[in-house]
């Protein structure tokens, strides 16, 4: 059997996707690393509240708090690709079956 791996670029990594978790919703709201203030607020499509601005619970400061350190290791590992002393690269390899459509992309090309 052949194992298929995406290998990610981790300096690639340049927009922070954030989808709601309503399943009669599912809207997107995408925020490029380079522009991030802020984590969005609101579900763009519901309206739905996703931290506010206030931070009033503990569980909003912590994924406020979770949100901004993964976009300053981002932003970390952007600024250690681009210099030319850094003697090593990190990659991110992701499963095939962890790609949404990869099963079935594969499938449909099998049948043709
Ligand atoms: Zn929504």
């Amino acid at each position: 059997m052949i194992e298929k791996r995406f290998i990610v670029n981790a300096a690639d990594l340049t927009v922070v996707r954030f989808e709601c978790t309503n399943p009669k919703c599912r809207a997107t709201a995408t925020v490029r690393v380079a522009e991030f203030s802020h984590p969005p607020t609101h579900c763009p499509g519901c309206r739905t509240e996703w931290i506010s601005p206030r931070l009033m619970s503990e569980e909003e400061k912590r994924r406020d708090f979770v949100v901004r350190e993964l976009v300053r290791t981002l932003r970390g590992l952007a600024t250690m690709a681009g210099d030319p002393d850094t003697p090593f690269r990190i990659r991110l390899e992701l499963d095939h079956d962890a790609i949404p459509g990869a099963a079935l992309e594969e499938k449909q090309r099998a049948q043709m």
